[in-house]
C-alpha cells in the first residue's frame, strides 16, 4: 500500500519489541493500549504535506480514538474535529479545537446535542433527514441564530467494503437519498434559521482501493451540477473519510496511502471558485499508532489445536468479533519457532476469538503478545461486559510502568 520496502515479518516485529525490553514486561498490568505518538505525529506530517494548497481541510473523526494525548497531538497539527455525537463535540472543544473547526454528523441528533452544537457556533451540522433539518432549524430560531448545515446526501456509491461498514448506499440508514434532494431544496426557503452551507458524504470505512473514491467523485460533481443548475453555489464539500490502512504489514506500511488518496480528489472532483473541500478521516490517522499489549494466561492444547488464551477479550479488542477483522498478532517475548493457535480472550462467548490457525513463536504462559493497529475502534469501543475493568492507555513504556504506582 505504501512507497517503503517490504522488510521480513521476523525484522518487523522487532519495532514493537525495541520499545518493550523484556524484562520490564514482566511488571506491567494487562492488558492495555499502547500508543506511539512518534507514528502518530509522522502520519500527521504526511497528511499536512498533501492537501497544502489545494483549500483541503481535515478533520479528524473522533470516533475512532478520544484518548487526550491522541486529540492533543491532532489539534496541535491543526487538524478539525468530526463528531458524531454531543459527548465528542464536547471532548473536541475540551481538547481545545476551535467550534470552528467542528462538524457534527449523524443521524439521530437529539435536541440537546443540536442545541450544544448551536451554542457553540461549530461550523457545521451535516443533516442527514428532513426531519432533522426542520428539528434544527426550529432549535435554532428559538436562540435567535442561523444554524449552518450541510446537507449528507447518499450518493449511492458501493465501498467495497465489509457490509457493516458501507455506509453511502441506498439501502443504507445515512444520508438524504439522492432522488430526494430536490424536495429538500424546495423546503430550504422557509427554513429561515439554517443557511445551507454544504453538502457531506461518506461513503464507508477500510477503503484501500482507491475506486470507490474516484466514483465519489464523479457523483459530486453531478451533483454540484444540480445544485448550480438551481441556482445555489455551496461554500463547501465535505467528502467524508473511509482511507483504509494495511492491517497485514503495521510496520513497513505504517503511514497509509494519503498521497495516491488526495491525488484522486485533487484530480477528478472539480471544486468551484473558493470552494474548499472537507476530509473527515479517522482509522487512517489513528489506527497503525496503536497497539492492544496482552499477556499469556494459559496454552491449552486441545484434541486438534492448540490454543493461545489472552487476558484481552472482544471487551478489549471487539473488531475480529464484530466485523471478522483482521489484526497482526506477534509475541513480543519468544523467539522460539513458530506453531499454529487459535487466540482468544477469555470472555464466555464463542466469538471472543481474535484469530484461527495464526502462527506465532511458540508461546508459553506469562508471554507478551501484541495485537497490532489498534489504534482506531480499539479502546473507544472497549466494554464492561463480564464485569471487565477498561482498558488503560499509555503512550511511553515508562508511564505504563509508572502507572502501576
Ligand atoms: C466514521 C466516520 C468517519 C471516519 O471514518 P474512517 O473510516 O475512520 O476514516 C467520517 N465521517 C463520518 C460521518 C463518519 O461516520
Amino acid at each position: 500500500m505504501t512507497e517503503k520496502n517490504n522488510l521480513k515479518a521476523s525484522e518487523e516485529k522487532k519495532v514493537l519489541k525495541g520499545l518493550f525490553p523484556i524484562d520490564r514486561f514482566q511488571s506491567l498490568k494487562t492488558p492495555f493500549y499502547y500508543y506511539d505518538l512518534d507514528i502518530l505525529r509522522a502520519t500527521l506530517d504526511e497528511i499536512k504535506e498533501q492537501p497544502k494548497k489545494d483549500g483541503f481541510v481535515v478533520h479528524y473523526a473522533l470516533k475512532a480514538n478520544v484518548n487526550p494525548e491522541i486529540l492533543r497531538t491532532i489539534r496541535e497539527r491543526g487538524l478539525g474535529a468530526d463528531c458524531v455525537s454531543g459527548g465528542e463535540v464536547e471532548a473536541a472543544l475540551k481538547a481545545g479545537i476551535p467550534a470552528s473547526k467542528i462538524v457534527f454528523a449523524g443521524v439521530g441528533k437529539a435536541d440537546w446535542e443540536i442545541n450544544l452544537g448551536l451554542d457553540n457556533d461549530i461550523f457545521c451540522f451535516n443533516v442527514e433527514s428532513v426531519p432533522e433539518l426542520e428539528v434544527i432549524n426550529e432549535l435554532a430560531a428559538a436562540k435567535g441564530k442561523t444554524a449552518r448545515i450541510a446537507l449528507r446526501i447518499n450518493p449511492n456509491v458501493s465501498a467495497h467494503t465489509h457490509h457493516y461498514i458501507t455506509t453511502g448506499l441506498n439501502e443504507n440508514k445515512f444520508g438524504i437519498n439522492m432522488s430526494d434532494i430536490d424536495k429538500v431544496i424546495d423546503l430550504l426557503p422557509a427554513l429561515n434559521n439554517v443557511k445551507l452551507a454544504g453538502v457531506h458524504f461518506h461513503i464507508g470505512s477500510q477503503i484501500t482501493d482507491m475506486e470507490p473514491f474516484r466514483e465519489l467523485c464523479v457523483r459530486v460533481n453531478e451533483i454540484q451540477q444540480h445544485f448550480l443548475s438551481r441556482r445555489i453555489v455551496l461554500e463547501h464539500v465535505n467528502v467524508g473519510g473511509g482511507l483504509g490502512i494495511d492491517y497485514e504489514h503495521p510496520d513497513d506500511s505504517s503511514i497509509p496511502a494519503f498521497k495516491s488518496y488526495f491525488e484522486i480528489f485533487r484530480r477528478h472532483l472539480r471544486l468551484q471558485p473558493g470552494q474548499t473541500l472537507h476530509f473527515e478521516l479517522g482509522r487512517s490517522i489513528v489506527a497503525q499508532c496503536g497497539s492492544l499489549i496482552s499477556r499469556t494466561l494459559y496454552v491449552k492444547e486441545g484434541a486438534t489445536k492448540s490454543f493461545v488464551i489472552l487476558d484481552a477479550g472482544f471487551t478489549e479488542l471487539i473488531r475480529p468479533a464484530l466485523y471478522q477483522a483482521y489484526h497482526k498478532i506477534e509475541n513480543l517475548t519468544s523467539d522460539l519457532p513458530e506453531k499454529e493457535y487459535d487466540v482468544v480472550g477469555p470472555i464466555c462467548e464463542s466469538s471472543d476469538t481474535f484469530a484461527k490457525a495464526y502462527a506465532l513463536n511458540e508461546t508459553k504462559r506469562g508471554d507478551i503478545i501484541a495485537l497490532r493497529s489498534a489504534g482506531a475502534y480499539g479502546e473507544i469501543m472497549a466494554s464492561q461486559y463480564n464485569l471487565r475493568k477498561l482498558p488503560e492507555a499509555y503512550t511511553s513504556i515508562d508511564t505504563a510502568v509508572s502507572g502501576l504506582a
